[in-house]
């Protein structure tokens, strides 16, 4: 085991010593929003996005939170129910006036895990602080504008002729990378198509868990087509097994949904049980956690980049500040906006430019303006806390 990566101390961001304003509205809201397309993970298919969302008022200034949990738990045990009732009965009790997000993040540590919940609260403190002090997030949180590298993944599809369609829309498109997803029955021989058709195609595949250690003879198929990494091909909660198969493959491992919080990434690491890890803000408890986790892997020589949760454009902007952090080498799963959605709720879209690269929004917090009538347009449910 490595034990260098159990004792480093990883440097905190400067948004740890922002201060909380006091919260004058309160609301948590519903929207539910179509897909263009279903999407489908070797677990479940999704036609819809429902997502969470929290609005925090401040005199006059709002920021938002998006929470990535989904209604079902089909990708995390977390849902938006178990966020509802966590950020109600824990997190929101210990929200005071004047204390800092680092100290917050510390009274919040006796509740284990939710860290789709108090990502969710701790996105909208940060987008009001930021949107309070008219400085983008990123600057907030101690990083350097720059533009940001684009990837999108292809859910399952029903065909090698599908997948190969599905491929040859998205290369339309100047992404830096695709990624598969893939599943038992729907791997090698697809993965090989779609190799053979785009030989210089920077291509990873995506299992979401759905092997076990005893498909490590079929699992090392994939090493002849020179993936960039294999994404969690083993149980959603496992970090020793996935070490036993880095052992057996040449192709990187990443790990997605093993990674909860900074802890889980220091064990992967001195187990050696990914040469990359796939950081979800979203799922890791926020912002300031995936800057530790990031700072931990550069230490470490280790890649990152940025998963998407298919997230309407207040998450996905999150996703495009976070990646300004110097760690995130490789192009993550932020996607235009025209992929997920006919119609939004922020401004502006997210748009590839010609090299593939997307720009920052311009603007204070997340940089994204909410469209309220369209919020509304697509609300489930509103609650008014405060
Ligand atoms: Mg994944």
């Amino acid at each position: 085991m490595d034990q260098q990566f159990l004792h480093y101390v990883v440097p905190d961001s400067p948004a740890v010593d922002a201060r909380m304003p006091a919260l004058h509205k309160i609301d948590l809201i519903t929207v539910r929003l179509p897909f263009v397309k279903p999407f489908s993970t070797s677990v479940h298919t999704w036609a819809v996005k429902e997502a969470l969302l929290l609005r925090l008022e401040s005199g006059g200034v709002v920021g938002w939170g998006e929470c990535v949990a989904d209604p079902d738990p089909y990708y995390a045990s977390e849902t938006t129910q178990t966020v509802r009732h966590i950020f109600k009965e824990f997190l929101l009790p210990l929200l005071t006036r004047g204390q800092t997000i680092g100290e917050l993040l510390k009274r919040w540590s006796p509740v284990r895990g939710h860290g789709m919940a108090k990502a969710m609260v701790e996105n909208a403190l940060l987008d009001l602080i930021a949107r309070q002090q008219s400085r983008p997030l990123h600057e907030l949180l101690g990083l350097p504008a720059r533009r940001i590298q684009s990837g999108i993944s292809l859910g399952i599809q029903d065909s090698i002729p599908a997948l190969l369609d599905a491929v040859a829309e998205a290369m339309s498109r100047p992404y830096h990378r695709v990624k598969l997803k893939i599943m038992q029955g729907k791997d090698v021989e697809w993965v090989r198509a779609v190799r053979e058709a785009y030989p210089k195609l920077t291509l990873m595949a995506d299992a979401n868990g759905d092997y076990r250690l005893e498909h490590a003879a079929l699992l090392r198929e994939l090493d002849a087509f020179s993936l960039t990494m294999i994404e969690q091909p083993l149980s959603y909660s496992d970090i020793v097994q996935h070490a036993a198969l880095q052992r057996e493959l040449a192709t990187p491992l990443c790990l997605d949904e093993s990674i909860h919080d900074l802890d889980d990434a220091r064990s992967a690491l001195a187990l050696k049980a990914c040469r990359v890890i796939n950081i979800k803000q979203g799922r890791v408890g926020g912002m300031i956690e995936s800057l530790r986790i990031a700072a931990l892997c550069q230490h470490a020589g280790i890649d990152v980049w940025s998963g998407g949760m298919d997230e309407t454009g207040i998450g996905r902007a999150f996703n495009l500040q976070l990646q300004t952090a110097p760690g995130f080498t490789l192009p993550g799963d932020t996607s235009e906006t025209a992929r997920y959605f006919n119609e939004d709720i922020v401004e502006p879209a997210v748009v590839l430019a010609d090299d593939g690269f997307i720009a920052l929004p311009d603007g204070a917090g997340t940089g994204v303006a909410i469209l309220e009538d369209r919020v509304a347009r697509y609300t489930l449910a509103r609650e008014q806390i405060r």
